[in-house]
């Protein structure tokens, strides 16, 4: 059986090479650790509501594959008035390809790719975010950045709606630190818009030098998330806006259970 080689190791390449793992496939991820990927940024949660009536069969796609290899956990964040609200959560470091070939890839063809001066054969998903244009000119993705900030110490979840459709967040995503994000998603982002997002930090309380800040550029496609058969053997997916999560184990699954089955 070919081995999968993945091109880009943010959390659509790194849930397809976990699920293909899963079904007997061998994958190797290559990424090279480019500033702005998105998914280290992510909060990793996700709703039905989120996903809105036009993702919705892939957020239903999603939840088996995300329960059978991480486990989904419930995240419990009040609102103002008291009411709680409750939100799926897998974390993004359960789910980053901890050790991917820091290579960058310079080429990919039909069944292979290139990188570090070597070639390698197989099937390939090309998974590269924002910069899978790189790849597949004509398919066209721009970028709406944002950032998350740290804060040490773990605080009880919180949800703030601020704007219609924007919300600022706070619970432990990871150990002894509190997460925060406002949703912030700008195609032209400035030193202005950190400071908005910490100055609504500070109004719930996070208040202090955050102790690590993640910048990263959400991809969007028009029309919505790509999947796209660019190859006999060779397929990219992107597009994956607020909804990483749940797209990139929809487009796993289809990958490895609707393509490499073929
Ligand atoms: C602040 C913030 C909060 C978010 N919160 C959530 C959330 O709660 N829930 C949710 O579902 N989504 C969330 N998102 C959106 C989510 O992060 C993205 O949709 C998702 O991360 C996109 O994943 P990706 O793998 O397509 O891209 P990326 O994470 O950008 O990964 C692409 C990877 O490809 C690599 N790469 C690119 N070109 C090459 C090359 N030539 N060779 C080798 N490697 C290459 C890069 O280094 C990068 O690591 C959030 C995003 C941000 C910014």
């Amino acid at each position: 059986m070919p081995t999968l080689f993945v091109v880009g190791g943010g959390l659509f390449g790194s849930l397809a090479a976990a699920w293909a793992r899963s079904k007997g496939v061998e994958a190797l991820v290559f990424d090279a650790g480019l500033e702005g990927a998105a998914s280290p940024a992510a909060a990793g949660l996700f709703s039905e509501s989120w996903a809105g009536r036009k993702l919705r069969q892939h957020h239903e796609r999603a939840l088996p594959l995300l329960e059978r290899l991480y486990g989904i956990r419930h995240v419990s964040l009040h609102h103002d008035d008291g009411r709680r609200e409750t939100l799926l959560f897998v974390p993004p470091a359960a789910i980053l390809e901890p050790t991917p070939v820091r290579e960058r890839v310079t080429a990919v063809g039909d069944g292979w790719l290139e990188a570090g001066g070597h070639r390698y054969e197989g099937w390939v998903y090309v998974a590269a975010g924002v910069w899978c244009e790189q790849f597949c000119p004509d398919v066209s993705v721009h970028s709406k950045a944002g950032a998350s900030f740290a804060f040490a110490g773990e605080r009880e979840g919180r949800i703030r709606r601020f704007a219609s459709g924007r919300q600022a967040i706070l619970f432990v995503r990871d150990p002894e630190t509190t997460y925060f994000s406002d949703g912030t998603a700008e195609r032209v982002y400035t030193p202005d818009h950190d400071r908005q997002t910490l100055a609504r930090a500070a109004a719930l309380g996070l208040t202090g030098e955050p102790v690590r800040r993640c910048w990263g550029r959400r991809p969007y496609a028009p029309g919505g998330p790509v999947f796209r058969k660019m190859g006999r053997r060779t397929w990219l997916a992107t597009g994956g806006r607020k909804v990483g999560t749940i797209m990139g184990a929809s487009f796993a699954r289809q990958l490895v259970e609707d393509e490499l089955r073929q």
